[in-house]
């Protein structure tokens, strides 16, 4: 049986609310020195180019990547650093970019990591928010959409690496057979 996707937020919604945020993080961070925008891998990879393409001051991107460990859609908490951020956080002011916020227990680590560094200043910016489904107390200052308890895909996000390159969110009802990697 194949995946069954059911279209959630289509590509021009979702072009004019990441235009609102850009826009928005542009007045918040245009007098700020030293900003950098932290891209949270591999989900986040459209999201961020499309935002920061809203950005009219000078800014740095970096990326890290994180692996959570468990077989389902949910993360378990345990969270590894894959790939750490090659430009220094320390004394900047950090605009994190993430994909999708579901328990928070990936973005909690994150800042916790992150926070290490000694930033100036941590702020998150998610394009999708869950906040049925949160285990820790994370409000992220930025968010595109909240959406409900679904498993979503497309505009960068994958399920086992497909649907990324589609241009419109979609609800992924997997098939059945196959098994559900966490990124
Ligand atoms: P959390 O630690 O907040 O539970 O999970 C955050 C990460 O889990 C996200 O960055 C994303 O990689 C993954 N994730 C959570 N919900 C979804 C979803 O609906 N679809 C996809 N593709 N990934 C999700």
């Amino acid at each position: 049986m194949p995946d069954q996707l059911r279209l959630l937020l289509g590509e021009d919604v979702i072009a004019q609310r990441v235009a609102e945020l850009g826009q928005k993080i542009a007045r918040d961070y245009r007098s700020s020195s030293q900003v950098l925008f932290v891209g949270v891998l591999n989900g986040a990879f459209i999201f961020l180019a499309d935002i920061v393409r809203q950005l009219d001051f000078p800014h740095a991107i970096d990326f890290l990547r994180v692996a959570s460990y468990g077989a389902s859609t949910e993360t378990t908490g345990a969270v590894q650093i894959r790939k750490d951020l090659e430009i220094s956080a320390s004394d900047r002011h950090l605009v994190i970019i993430e994909d999708i916020v579901d328990t928070g227990l990936t973005l909690s680590f994150l800042l916790g990591h992150l926070a290490g560094s000694r930033p100036r200043s941590i702020e998150v910016c998610t394009l999708l928010d869950k906040p049925s489904r949160r285990q820790v107390d994370l409000v992220p200052k930025y968010v595109g959409f909240t959406i409900p308890n679904e498993f979503v895909v497309g505009y960068g996000m994958d399920y086992n690496e497909k649907y990324r390159h589609l241009a419109g969110i979609h609800v992924c009802v997997p098939d059945p057979t196959e098994g559900i990697r966490v990124p």
